[in-house]
């Protein structure tokens, strides 16, 4: 169980996930549970740039919108369009993405937004992705490379793909893979055992994943739709999280006989009361930096 960082404790962030199913196929991923899952609540398969503009318009502002959600964002069309949507209406934007589905005149539209973080998942050598490094793909990525967007470049499972060798060398990293709490098996790795003990959510129960229906999951591990908090389309954004599904995770979290996705999750983290004393004196260095804010706000 990883012990290592605390997320600030006023971050709220929405992934969007524009449609289901996705063409990638990585081996590593768990497309087929969600899809599974979600056929049995729903046949949407597919974000609107309209149903998009509805459910934003329920989202305050202070929420960091990520284009990344459980399936290839930009293999919806209207993807770059929904981007540019929720940075005019106030949200700070990161982009997760393969590149699939990106046409090379959405990086310069893209480039207008002042992305906190633009991840690319380049694929690996070995074939665990289906990414054709056709010409279009190598025209966005050289595209993304001469631009202002500050990308990073990351593949999984060891090498990068050779193709990709001379174009971005140096520039993309190796990143490890998570079992996505048990649900997907990875060569090599067990999966989490049931945690036990109080845990605390690495990123605070607060960054969470939209469906094209409205739905909202509680994590992005959750591709079983464990836990769906509520729904975009009938309800409002604070509702999630007095719902009951919230508040069962939550208990879940101090309760180790729950069987809630937290206790096989790759990133739960240890919330004994070693660490308890470690976070709140985070909360105090959260507390000086807003007295600070407070202060200079105060004296402008
Ligand atoms: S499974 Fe639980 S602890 Fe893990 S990220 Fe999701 S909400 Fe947080």
């Amino acid at each position: 169980m990883k012990k290592q960082f605390f997320p600030s404790p006023f971050s709220h962030e929405l992934a969007i996930t524009t449609s289901i199913g996705c063409r990638n196929n990585c081996s590593y991923c768990p497309q087929d549970r969600l899809i599974a899952a979600y056929r049995r609540r729903s046949s949407v398969n597919r974000l609107t740039l309209e149903m998009f503009k509805q459910y934003l318009a329920k989202v305050p502002p202070y929420v960091d919108i990520h284009f990344s959600g459980m399936t290839e964002p930009w293999l919806n069309l209207q993807c770059t369009d929904m981007a540019i949507h929720a940075h005019q209406s106030g949200h700070k934007l990161a982009a997760y993405t393969s590149l699939v589905g990106m046409r090379p005149p959405d990086i310069a539209r893209l480039a207008a937004i002042p992305f906190k973080r633009f991840s690319v998942h380049v694929p690996s050598a070995g074939g665990h992705e289906t990414i054709a490094l056709d010409e279009n793909y190598l025209e966005v990525l050289q595209q993304l490379l001469s631009s202002d967007i500050k990308a990073t470049y990351h593949y999984h499972t060891g090498k990068l793909h050779p193709g990709l060798q001379a174009l971005l060398g140096d520039r993309a990293g190796s990143a490890t893979l998570s079992t996505r709490a048990s649900n997907t098996v990875l060569q090599g790795q067990s999966p989490p055992l049931h945690h036990r003990g109080t845990l605390r959510c690495s990123t605070n129960l607060r960054t969470n994943i939209l469906l094209p229906n409205g739905d909202v999951l509680v994590c992005c591990m959750d591709w079983s739709m464990k836990h769906i908090l509520g729904n975009l389309a009938s309800s409002n954004y604070a509702a999630l999280y007095r719902s009951q599904e919230f508040l069962r995770v939550k208990r879940g979290l101090k309760d180790s006989s729950s069987d809630v996705l937290c206790r096989s999750c790759d990133t739960a983290e240890d919330f004994s009361w070693r660490e308890r004393l470690r976070y709140h004196t985070d909360i105090r260095r959260y507390a000086g930096a807003i007295y600070r804010l407070c202060a200079r706000l105060w004296q402008a």
